[in-house]
């Protein structure tokens, strides 16, 4: 069985820290058959389309599809449907990513690059699953209008709608209980049921979801004391799942709390377990082309591919080990830098990473 990878470098420093994750991919000896295609600004400059036919093909008969970043403020003044960021929106639509996986791991030896004190944070080891597909960015009717009632009837408004289908609940929710039997068997989740017929109904279906699941300890939370939770005690969470719209601003906060964006890895799932793996950073062009860029995000990112959709996990847990050495050797990339350490560039970060794949 070969595995199909498709490998989508994208703008900015993008191509930059593929080269590095490709590089650790393949010295894993896995039987990969791994096919580039142009995505995001890059591919508009030579294709037209941020997308193109021949790249969704590719992603589509992936078994996962590993992502740099795309985007460059150059295309700002495309037309919606032509900037880059709509390959991320279209590759989700055709593949059906309704799991969003961002990890929030803050290792000991960069505690002090967070906000927090070090003594909160340091270690902290946290998954925030988010619904990707539904809720309010996408519920319909949706739009302006004059307001038909109300005490500001007449007056121009604009609205939006929140919902959620049972199954769309349920699917998230089996992914929640998935992942936490896997990690620590914890898995809170986070709602606003105070307030939300919506939030109320999704408590509901993850309470009943819940009894295929007895092993894993459920919890609920309201989103405003999750939002509070993250900041005041952090590694008391585990697995956090929650909808589209609270996962948006949660999955930020949890990846702040770690203060190092080139750091933090990201996967979104399909059903069937296919897969887009991405660092949480985006193309970052104020670096781009300096070979300055931090690469772990995007090797963190294959270990996560290797773990989510390939089933390899030995092979993942590999390279988390190997990044642990490095940044336990004192090597950091200028993002994560701090006196006392020994700064690198992009590729030798990918090296010593190498280096230590081979010795783990
Ligand atoms: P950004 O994440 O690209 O950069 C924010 C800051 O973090 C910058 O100072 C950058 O230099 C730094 N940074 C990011 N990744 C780094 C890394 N691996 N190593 C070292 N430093 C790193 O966010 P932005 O500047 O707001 O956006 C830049 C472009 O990226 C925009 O066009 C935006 O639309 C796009 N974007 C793309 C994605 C994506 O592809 N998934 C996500 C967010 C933003």
């Amino acid at each position: 069985m070969t595995y199909q990878i498709a490998v989508l470098p994208g703008d900015g420093i993008g191509p930059e820290i593929i080269e590095q994750a490709v590089r650790v991919l393949s010295a894993l000896k896995l039987p990969l058959e791994i096919k580039q295609a142009p995505v995001g600004g890059t591919a508009y400059d030579q294709f037209g389309h941020p997308l193109p036919p021949e790249t969704l093909a590719t992603a589509q008969a992936s078994h996962a599809i590993l992502f740099g970043a795309v985007g460059d403020w150059k295309y700002d003044k495309l037309p919606r449907a032509h900037r880059p960021e709509q390959a991320i929106l279209g590759l989700r639509k055709a593949l059906g990513l309704f799991a969003n996986l961002r990890p929030a791991i803050l290792y000991p030896e960069l505690a002090n690059a967070s906000s927090l004190k070090p003594e909160i944070v340091s270690g902290l080891d946290i998954l925030i699953l988010r619904e990707l597909t539904g809720d309010i960015y996408f519920g319909q009717p949706r739009g302006t209008r004059d307001a038909p009632d109300g005490p500001f009837a007449g007056e121009p408004e604009g609205f939006d709608t929140m919902r959620y289908a049972k199954s769309e609940v349920s699917r998230i929710a089996h992914v929640g209980f998935q992942t936490a039997r896997k990690r620590s068997g914890k898995l809170c989740s986070v709602d606003k049921a105070n307030v939300l017929e919506t939030s109320q109904f999704w408590r509901d279906v993850v309470l009943e979801v819940a009894k295929e699941y007895p092993d894993v300890e459920l919890t609920h939370m309201y989103v405003d004391n999750a939002a509070m939770q993250l900041v005041r005690a952090p590694r008391e969470f585990d697995v956090i799942v929650t909808g589209n719209l609270f996962g948006d601003i949660l999955s930020d906060e949890a990846a702040m709390l770690t203060g190092s964006i080139g750091m933090l890895p990201s996967a979104s799932l399909n059903e069937t377990g296919q897969g887009l793996y991405e660092p949480s950073h985006g193309s970052a062009p104020d670096i781009a082309g300096q070979g300055v860029a931090n690469p772990l995000a995007t090797i963190l990112s294959a270990a996560m591919m290797l773990r989510h959709s390939l089933n390899e996990d030995a092979s993942a847990n590999r390279i988390e080990a190997a990044v642990r050495a490095v940044l336990a050797s004192g090597l950091r990339t200028a993002d994560i830098y701090e006196p006392g350490t020994t700064k690198v560039g992009t590729a030798q970060m990918g090296d010593a990473v190498l280096e230590a794949l081979s010795q783990g």
